[in-house]
């Protein structure tokens, strides 16, 4: 068969570009990534084994092998896995099949400086194409269990690459690397150290369920000693003929707690996730009885960019008796909680089993609410504990988590003792609902939030304006999913959710006598005009009337109690409902000088034309004011560009 050279995909060039001149200090990782797609590859070898009995493969002795040559410079990363197809080798090495990559990159261009890059590199796995940052050529050599032929691919991350079909090959896929020259003053970077090697192994791949061996060395006797690699000599005077087993292989979720350090989840959690930062928490569970299972679970430090995307993978992966059976298995947590990465390795469970056994099976939904508590309770206690912390995984999940009140009414009160919203209260910390509660005033029955875009847009809506003039707490809900879960949750402690911008609003004051009073001789006076304005904007609103919630301006438009809000509107029209136009209502400010003269006018004139047109400024003023748009802006601008040329 002959050689082809082929070009890399746009995206492909410059992530290697990048690689080639890596702004990334930390080299050693790319060790990690070969030996976890070995590992990968070893554990699918396992399963298409268990699901294919027909299946050719050998896997009496599944491990992933490293050989160092110091004379010619090469490392190679070798395992008898599940090896890739000719077809696979073009599709997952020669192109980035990664969603996360082409963002990646984009961001990066973005970044100012060094800094900025190294950081952003860390944060997304660049796999394979990490042994470009050590090597300057390097060769793939691959064969797919099962298959007759390999494929050779190689290339020096220049542009292009080749690819070969080539007949005799081991099973599984060796990587092999043409180590750049060490830099003499940093001799960190040499991964022809056998002693380096293994550091690295150990340090971040200690916990692969597969032995990492490393190989004997191909050099002479005499070579040893001239080189006085002192290192060396004294870590394995004799690992001259045997290969030597580098990592633990235990389960780290199966060991006893406080024999595992941080750094050792934390690496576990970067191989599993591909997450390359800390993760925010590590959660642990061992569930003993009937049905025996360990769970290795972590809270990640960062939202993935495609968290709220359709086709988002979520995440578990399950092992059943420390086989590993699938990635992303949705089954374990439910959706609202599809960030939380981790491992869970049940004792009883069929090696078989499936996904669709999985959605069925009742002990698995016992499992799901397990978890789901234990995660929850963790978040509780990292808010009282470490309240640091905790705004960092509410400003990162707290969006996601809200779904959880929607859906999942179980878990409602430990989902709302979890929670925390912004609140006038206090601009920056925000509140639980239990302290709002211990804060209300006397009188104050229910507890009030406003929606919107922005904690800013929220704040000079002129809903705010009377909770703000009598110091009434508002929460200040700006998710999406704000406006849902509201409606669906309903009250908390016996109190009311009462949006500030629904139904009529009373703060109180009406059990004021004379205020009471005062009131009914105001609705008398202005009945007139509110009853003309009704009439006259039908068309838009669905009633005028006075206001007890506007103290600066002169109008502003709520919903009903009942209707939906136009966010909500919004979003069901978005999720291509059909939902009919809602009228508002117009409510005006009995004190302002404006809506005063407006009466005035109104009792004495009986031709209405400008009033009319006063009357239906003052509607789209109120919907600008909270942040809407007006209906007809061409006529909107000419009504106030002729007012302004009047006054003049
Ligand atoms: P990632 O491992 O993050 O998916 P990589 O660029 O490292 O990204 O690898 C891309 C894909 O190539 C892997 O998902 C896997 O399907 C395949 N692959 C990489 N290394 C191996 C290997 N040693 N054996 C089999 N397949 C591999």
């Amino acid at each position: 068969m002959s050689t082809e050279t082929f070009e890399f995909q746009v995206e492909a060039r410059q992530l290697l570009q990048l690689m080639i001149h890596s702004v990334y200090s930390n080299k050693d990782v790319f060790l990690r990534e070969l030996v976890s797609n070995a590992s990968d590859a070893l554990d699918k070898l396992r399963l298409a084994t268990l699901r294919d009995d027909s299946l050719d493969a050998d896997t009496s002795d599944l491990h992933v092998e490293i050989e160092i040559d110091k004379d010619a410079r090469t490392l190679i990363v070798r395992d008898n896995g599940i090896g890739m197809s000719y077809d696979e080798v073009t599709q997952l090495i020669g192109t980035i099949a990664h969603s996360g990559t082409a963002t990646f990159l984009k961001e990066l261009r973005e970044a100012q400086d060094a800094a900025g890059a190294e950081g952003l590199i860390g944060q997304f796995g660049v796999g394979f194409y990490s042994s470009f940052m050590v090597a300057d050529e390097v060769t793939l050599i691959t064969r797919r269990a099962g298959e007759a032929h390999g494929t050779r691919w190689s290339s020096q991350g220049e542009g292009t690459y080749t690819l070969e079909t080539v007949d005799e090959a081991p099973q599984g896929t060796s990587v092999i690397l043409h180590l750049k020259p060490t830099d003499s003053e940093n001799q960190l970077h040499d991964y022809t150290s056998t002693w380096k090697v293994k550091e690295i192994v150990k340090r971040y791949s200690d916990f692969i369920t597969w032995p990492v061996r490393l190989m004997p060395e191909k050099r002479d006797a005499a070579d040893t000693e001239a080189a006085g690699d002192a290192e060396d000599a004294e870590a394995a005077p004799a690992s001259a003929s045997e290969p030597e087993t580098l990592n633990s292989m235990k389960a780290l979720w199966a060991r006893p707690r406080d024999e595992v350090s941080d750094d050792e989840y934390h690496e576990l959690y970067k191989h599993i996730s591909h997450d390359w930062r800390e993760p925010l928490e590590t959660v642990r569970l061992q569930a003993e009885g009937t049905f025996e299972y360990q769970a290795l679970l972590f809270v990640p430090s960062h939202a993935p960019h495609d968290l709220f995307t359709q086709g988002y993978q979520r995440g578990l992966q399950l092992y059943v008796k420390r086989v590993f059976i699938m990635d992303d298995c949705e089954a374990l947590l439910p959706p609202y909680l599809r960030f939380v990465k981790g491992v869970v390795d049940a004792q009883d469970l069929s090696l078989n089993v499936s996904r669709e056994i999985l959605q069925q099976d009742r002990q698995i939904r016992m499992m799901q609410r397990r978890l789901t508590k234990k995660v929850l309770a963790t978040v509780t206690d990292m808010r009282k504990a470490n309240p640091e912390r905790y705004g960092t995984f509410w400003r990162e999940f707290g969006a996601v988590l809200k779904e959880g009140l929607i859906t999942d009414s179980d878990n409602r009160d430990a989902l709302l003792t979890a929670a925390s919203f912004a609140t006038t209260h206090d601009a920056d910390e925000p509140t639980t609902l239990k302290a709002y509660v211990e804060r209300m005033k006397d009188g104050q029955d229910d507890i009030y939030y406003a929606t919107g875009e922005s904690r800013q847009s929220i704040e000079s809506s002129p809903h705010m304006e009377a909770f703000g003039a009598k110091g009434v707490e508002v929460l200040l809900l700006t998710d999406p999913v704000d406006e849902v879960w509201v409606e669906a949750v309903g009250e908390y402690e016996g109190k009311r959710l009462r949006s500030i911008a629904k139904g009529t609003v009373d703060l109180g004051d009406d059990k004021d006598e004379e205020t009471g009073a005062e009131k009914e001789k105001q609705t008398e006076e202005y009945a007139g005009l509110l009853g003309w304005m009704t009439e006259h904007l039908a068309d838009d609103v669905k009633e005028v009337r006075l206001s007890a919630r506007l103290t600066v301006s002169p109008a502003c438009v709520v919903s009903d109690s009942d209707d939906l809000t136009p966010a909500l509107e919004n979003m069901y029209r978005a999720m291509g409902q059909e939902v009919p136009q809602t009228k508002r209502i117009l409510e005006l400010n009995p004190e302002h000088q404006l809506v005063k003269a407006l009466r005035q006018a109104h009792t004495q004139r009986t031709d209405h034309t400008e009033l009319a047109e006063t009357a239906e400024l003052l509607h789209t003023l109120a919907v600008l004011a909270e942040g809407g748009q007006p209906k007809d802006a061409g006529r909107f601008v000419k009504l106030v560009t002729d007012r302004l040329e009047r006054t003049l």
